[in-house]
């Protein structure tokens, strides 16, 4: 056993202070268990940094590092406690593993690098051969330390957005940093009181710098975004604006091939999908099903043009042509009689102000940033999900663009 005592004397993050006592391999389960012991040199406080007498040594702990060959790797001390005069007892830092963490630094840093890679959570879960709690805490852990490294100089374009989670009518509101492409934080609800919790994980000086924030016409997240960033101005995204509008063209759709089938006519079923897609996404196949729908006489197709035009508007160069667009667009939609385009038109002139600022900013919480559909994701990856905790922090790691690895100390 020597060369294997050898070998993990060069462990990261030990130093004088530590040395290998023992190494103890067993073959079933496969196990490398790795016995420390303090050398009894100087202890500092924990708390405080002084150097302190020596009280005696915690209760032996157990500590999972790097598999050595496919054997699970167990890191086993007993660490020393000092006697503070200004702190009491306190138990002393090791080394290689962060207060409380139950996995040395190295395993943490590959764990975090293994679900970076992984397609799914589960994956890695898997291939670390972990519980989810362990999981679930490693990356707590890591969006903390990610967190605290943070540096936000300026947020000139801030993103605001609700998300639902978990499988009632829960929301989550989500706010981020379009320029660097990162969710900023995420908070329970979707109220004035979520947005102004939003706001205020920024300091006065980074609220200052906010010259645009994108949102949905949602009155709490815009009353929310005049009392924190007043000189802000306010942006109804284009992503959400084709969502109401897509969703006015299926409620339309709905409507129609109830009627239909009424009559016996099956022409709108199962055709949902093709309402909702961009021409520019459909297969061939797809296509040629939906050019026939869409030239025949139906309201579906009649509100599906209407959404489609309205496409036009985010084309212009400048404002003011924008706003003649609208006049003769929102003509047409009131035309139409179709009552679910008619009421999203109606919304979209009373907001006109705050949507022609896209001309000035070009802002959208859309699909651009890819959040949208990884936050998705995370979501469909229901387990464990009850708690909000959880899903912020997956939301955070995985969007965040956090600095997520532990420091190792090397020696
Ligand atoms: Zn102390």
């Amino acid at each position: 056993m020597q060369t294997l005592s050898e070998h993990y004397r060069d462990l990261p993050g030990l130093d004088k202070s530590w040395r290998v006592v023992k190494v103890d391999l067993e073959l079933d389960p496969a196990e490398v268990r790795i016995y420390l012991e303090s050398s009894g040199a100087a202890v500092s406080c924990s708390e405080c940094g002084n150097e302190c007498p020596l009280k005696d040594h915690a209760p032996e702990r157990t500590w999972r590092h790097l598999d050595t060959m496919q054997f699970t790797t167990t890191i086993h001390a007993r660490v020393p406690r000092t006697k503070c005069e200004n702190c009491g007892v306190k138990t002393c830092h090791v080394p290689w593993a962060e207060p409380h963490g139950r996995y040395t630094l190295l395993f943490e840093a590959f764990a975090v690098q293994v679900l970076q890679a992984a397609a799914t959570v589960e994956q890695a879960r898997i291939l670390l051969r972990l519980t989810w709690e362990s999981v679930q805490r490693i990356m707590n852990r890591a969006v903390e330390r990610g967190i605290q490294r943070r540096e936000i100089e300026t947020v000139r374009h801030v993103g605001m957005d609700e998300k639902s989670f978990g499988r009632g009518h829960d929301y989550v509101s989500v706010m981020t940093d379009i320029d660097g492409s990162r969710v900023l934080d995420v908070v329970p609800g979707h109220d004035g009181e979520a947005a102004d919790l939003l706001w205020n994980t920024l300091t006065d000086d980074q609220k200052g710098t906010v010259e645009a924030v994108a949102m949905d016409m949602w009155p709490a997240f815009e009353t929310s975004a005049t009392k924190n960033v007043p000189q802000a101005e306010i942006v109804h995204d284009r992503f959400h604006i084709s969502k109401h509008l897509g969703e006015a063209v299926d409620k339309i759709r709905r409507q129609e091939n109830n009627a239909l089938v009424k009559d016996g006519d099956e022409t709108l079923k199962g055709t949902k999908q093709l309402w909702l897609y961009n021409a520019e996404n459909m297969s061939d196949e797809q296509w040629t099903q939906f050019e026939f729908l869409k030239d025949m006489e139906l309201k579906t197709a009649t509100g599906w043009a209407i959404r489609e035009n309205f496409r036009w508007f985010w084309e212009y160069k400048y404002a003011g042509n924008a706003r003649k667009f609208f006049a003769l667009w929102y003509d047409w939609a009131c035309e139409s009689e179709l009552q679910p385009i008619i009421k999203v038109a109606n919304m979209l002139r009373k907001r006109l102000a705050n949507i022609l600022t896209w001309f000035r900013h070009r802002i959208s919480n859309g699909p651009a940033e890819g959040f949208n559909s990884r936050i998705q994701s995370l979501k469909s990856a229901a387990r464990g999900f009850r708690i909000f905790e959880n899903y912020r922090t997956r939301i955070l790691f995985f969007c965040g663009k956090l600095d997520l690895k532990p420091s190792i100390i090397s020696h």
